[in-house]
């Protein structure tokens, strides 16, 4: 068997000893004679893994007994409806900062529903900043404000948790949930497609504040009102059980790895072994402001973009998969998930130095 060090932007490398379990119990899932792919969901065997894997997440994230916590599917990109859908409660607008194209692919949709303030964007700036929330024109009316903490193909994170007062924080997390502890309590519903950082494509967590719920749009489909995604457990209809179960396993995963602030350090060793190469030459370049760099997301290009072509086959001849950039962005782009290990990284960071050396 031969893995490659996968450096894809989603869907991501996982742990391997995940992946491992999940091989072992594929066939038969713990003396039930059947796979998890083929149990009903309203059986008590899919039952115990999805209450455990919400437990778990519940434990590791912190989250306080009045946040929901759901699971649904259409991706961080059905996110960009329901999110107005059941926020604007009645409300007119809701402010969004744009810091790259997922969020402004958010306030696009957003629109639809209701009058969209940009309240920042560094749009004009190719998304290399996260403008200085003391700048940001807020509408104490908004139903809630719009953050996206990293913006994956841009490669620019926040590294701060902005303080919007009594307007509720709304965060599409889909590429650094779980790098890092958060303080839930400063957001009113984060949201993340699972196929970056937690585990299969096709599940979609939503963690949102209790009283935010029960007041979805009118006409606004039973399967996306959170309110009845919630009273039912996620379980309105059948849910993504295959992956709400390797989630867990995920969760588990990060609980046996020491927890957020374990995988945190981890993280920012990794991001900083690239980045310190990075800084150190100048073959290679990273456009983002150094203070809003991405642990996840590694953007860089080539001196010369004439070598793109060159420097990927090198790399997929020495295992490196999963590094062509954004087409929107051009260039390489490193996806440094919880699952990508150190030595992961040093490969890359090798390969690179010795591709610079030959054809610098
Ligand atoms: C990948 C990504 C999306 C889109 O996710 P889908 O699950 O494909 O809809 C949205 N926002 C961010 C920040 C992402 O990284």
């Amino acid at each position: 068997m031969a893995r490659v060090i996968n450096f894809s932007a989603g869907p991501a490398t996982l742990p391997l000893a995940v992946l491992e379990q999940v091989q072992a119990e594929l066939l038969d899932w713990r003396g039930s004679g059947m796979s998890v792919m083929e149990m009903s969901h309203r059986d008590k065997e899919f039952m115990s893994i999805a209450h455990e894997a919400e437990q778990d997440l519940r434990e590791i994230m912190n989250i306080p007994a009045h946040y929901k916590v759901l699971f649904m599917q259409g991706g961080a990109t059905a996110q960009f409806s329901f999110v107005p859908m059941n926020l604007l409660r009645g409300k007119t607008s809701a402010d969004y900062v744009l810091t790259g194209d997922w969020g402004k692919k958010a306030a696009k949709e957003a629109g639809r529903y209701g009058k969209v303030n940009i309240a920042a964007s560094s749009e004009a700036d190719r998304y290399t900043y996260i403008p200085d929330p003391a700048t940001w024109k807020l509408d104490p009316n908004a139903a809630y404000v719009h953050i996206t903490p990293n913006e994956t193909i841009h490669g620019v994170e926040f590294h701060i948790e902005p303080d919007t007062g009594d307007v509720p924080l709304v965060a599409d997390m889909s590429s650094n949930i779980l790098s890092r502890p958060i303080d839930v309590t400063r957001y009113g519903l984060i949201y993340a497609g699972a196929q970056k950082n937690i585990g299969p494509a096709g599940l979609t967590i939503v963690i949102v504040r209790e009283d935010l719920i029960g007041q979805a749009a009118a006409g606004t489909p039973g399967i996306f009102d959170y309110k009845q995604m919630a009273d039912n457990e996620s379980m309105l209809n059948t849910p993504p059980c295959f992956a709400w179960y390797v989630a867990g396993l995920v969760f588990k995963w990060i609980k046996q790895q020491g927890g957020l602030g374990v995988i945190a350090e981890r993280n920012a060793r990794k991001a900083a072994l690239l980045y310190d190469y990075l800084d150190s030459q100048s073959f290679y370049r990273n456009p983002v402001k150094k203070a809003h760099r991405s642990r996840m997301n590694v953007p860089f290009t080539l001196a010369n973009p004439e070598l793109d072509a060159d420097f990927l086959k090198g790399a997929k001849a020495a295992g490196l998969s999963g590094l062509k950039g954004h087409r929107s962005v051009g260039g390489m782009r490193a996806s440094l998930y919880n699952a990508m290990t150190l030595e992961g990284v040093q490969a890359l960071v090798d390969y690179m130095k010795e591709f610079a050396r030959t054809r610098g």
